[in-house]
């Protein structure tokens, strides 16, 4: 049996203690000093969840091209620069990027993470590839090869990954729209998409999609927010990419708003897709959201709304955290699963 010691961040806040754990699995949490010297000592957090990432661009940021800061540019389909270029990208270069992206996601104590896939079909089995024995479960969100609903390859998508997640509304015929999320909540999959992220979009049609989550919504009013709110869908906010392209989402207005944030890291070929990094960033650009309630952000709530796992740091559930430097935020243990 081994112990970590420190603050614990619960369900219900933080409180003083240890955690035992053996095999991949806590014994006890405990108040007090632990009965044998622990592993570590620190801050102690479940693991983390990165609500956003396209990781299928990681080779870019290895390739050191200058990206142009600007959103249509760099990543609207399908012209972007980002999809000429895995347009033209051998298998293998877009397989090991995501590798290395998974690998520093790990490193960094993540343990699930939501991806939208580019790249129809084959952008799944690229995933599923660099997937392949490493230990990190992925929410495949794909996407249709082109801006078309073409019912065939929506059923092939749909088989194979946890739901679809498209570029924005702005990008698509609305009428095709609908057919592509039909099929996908016909089937009980998720559907999201990102939102408002440099113009503002019509709220109405993004709701009537009723997405599982939307990603972004930087231009949002304050009545759109409220709308998301009100029927109580997640936003995943992307700081350090909108920031890239000079935008900013308005954290004093999602506090006033009360929605439910989630945080992403958004394009690998931009920033690394370190949530603890992501977190630094946001309490060096606004002092809205403590550090502890960032950690129960990319945590409790994040599980939460994407419906994964729940029972954490409690006796008899998977040893699945992390401790981390409380000060630094660096990760100094994480566990093994
Ligand atoms: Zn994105």
């Amino acid at each position: 049996m081994d112990f970590v010691s420190g603050e614990i961040l619960t369900k219900d806040g933080l409180r003083k203690g240890y955690i035992a754990f053996e095999k991949r699995k806590i014994l006890e949490i405990g108040k007090g000093r632990p009965l044998k010297k622990p592993v570590c000592k620190g801050l102690i957090i479940p693991s983390i969840v990165n609500s956003h990432t396209h990781i299928g661009d990681s080779f870019i940021k290895q390739k050191k091209i200058k990206l142009p800061k600007n959103v249509e540019k760099l990543v609207a389909p399908p012209e972007g620069l980002k999809h000429k270029l895995l347009r033209k990208a051998s298998d293998n270069d877009i397989i090991k990027g995501m590798e290395k992206s998974i690998d520093m996601m790990i490193k960094n104590g993540t343990k699930y993470f939501c991806d939208f896939r580019e790249n129809g079909i084959l952008g799944i089995n690229q995933l599923k590839t660099a997937l392949h024995l490493l230990k990190i479960k992925c929410l495949i969100l794909s996407r249709p090869n082109s801006l078309e609903y073409d019912k065939k390859e929506l059923d092939l998508l749909l088989k194979d990954s946890n739901g679809i997640a498209l570029s924005s509304i702005s990008d698509w015929d609305y009428s095709e729209l609908k057919k592509v999320v039909k099929d996908t909540k016909d089937k009980k999959k998720i559907f999201a998409l990102h939102a408002s992220e440099i113009i503002r979009e019509n709220i109405d049609d993004i709701l009537d999609l009723k997405p599982n989550f939307l990603v972004h919504m930087i231009k949002a009013s304050e009545s759109d927010l409220t709308r998301v709110k009100e029927m109580n869908i997640p936003i995943v906010i992307c700081p350090r990419a909108n920031s890239f392209f000079g935008l900013r989402p308005d954290y004093k207005l999602l506090k006033k708003v009360k929605n439910d944030i989630l945080i992403g890291t958004d394009n690998a070929m931009i920033n690394s897709p370190i949530i603890l990094e992501e977190i630094k960033y946001i309490r060096s650009v606004t002092k809205e959201f403590s550090i502890l309630n960032l950690l129960y952000i990319v945590t409790y709530n994040a599980r939460k709304a994407l419906n994964l796992d729940c029972d954490i740091l409690c006796p008899n559930s998977k040893a699945d955290f992390i401790v981390l430097n409380k000060k630094s935020l660096k990760p100094l243990y994480v566990s093994d699963w």
